[in-house]
């Protein structure tokens, strides 16, 4: 196996940071991997942030990073927007995430497309069912990621894919999901790297996220463990090609 890695995919939360804080040697790792010349994204399931918003808090905590670098669900899914270019959309999100939004028009009454993110507490019962009943009539659905739950905020949290898969299940509509273990995001990270697939490594706490949605695109992965890696199910069809304790063990695949 190779190790002429030439970018890395990092997943942020769990990775980088957890609960708040930088992981110790987190910032090392990267400026190492600057000062290589190794190319370095962030593929995140956040839609709740924006990437700038993203980069200033990893800024921060001590890490450097760059707004350019970041991939959050949310500014896939306005990516993924501004390639199908719908006539109108209701964008269900909360947070800066919804700044990468801002150029397209929303219209809650009767939309092309509903795309769902993190509305935390704006998932209400009239809420959701305006949104049933406007698939009913037609609209289609987007889900910003599939996942059902997240513990990035020290405690189990219905994450966007509860609310999605029960939109679809009442409807009958079935959604197109942009986060990851979806490959819109990966090959958006690919895209902007230039590099091809086989010398980028995505680094990843998730089986069923991170290490799933690298395979699928045919890239090398590395399970850390750390952040949710000890919370989430080992029975997910994933197959990392390292695994390492810490990022800092990075520098021992790299070499
Ligand atoms: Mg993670």
């Amino acid at each position: 196996m190779t190790n002429a890695y030439h970018g890395i995919i990092f997943d942020i939360d769990g990775v980088l940071e957890f609960h708040g804080r930088a992981y110790p040697g987190a910032a090392e790792t990267l400026e190492w991997l600057r000062q290589r010349g190794v190319a370095i994204r962030l593929l995140s399931n956040s839609t709740l942030k924006s990437r700038q918003s993203a980069a200033e808090r990893l800024q921060q905590k001590g890490l450097k990073v760059y707004a350019e670098e970041v991939i959050t669900a949310s500014y896939a899914t306005a990516e993924y927007l501004r390639e199908i270019r719908p006539g109108s959309s209701w964008i269900m999100l909360d947070g800066a995430g919804l700044k990468e939004f801002a150029e397209f028009p929303q219209n809650e009454a009767d939309p092309e497309i509903i795309v769902v993110g993190d509305n935390r507490s704006c998932f209400d019962f009239d809420t959701l069912n305006k949104a049933l009943r406007l698939l009913k009539k037609g609209a289609r659905l987007i889900g910003m990621t599939a996942e059902l739950i997240d513990y990035s905020m020290g405690d189990w949290e219905l994450n966007v894919g509860s609310w999605v898969q029960m939109l679809e299940r009442a409807s009958g509509v079935q959604a197109t999901y942009i986060g990851k273990p979806a490959p819109y995001g990966f090959e958006l990270a690919l895209r902007s790297m230039g590099l091809p697939r086989d010398r980028v490594l995505m680094v990843g706490d998730q089986l069923g996220t991170d290490i799933k949605g690298a395979n699928a695109v045919g890239m090398r992965s590395a399970l850390v463990r750390t952040g949710e890696y000890e919370l989430r199910p080992r029975t997910e069809q994933a197959q990392p090609d390292y695994v390492i304790d810490s990022v800092t063990d990075l520098k021992k695949i790299l070499g």
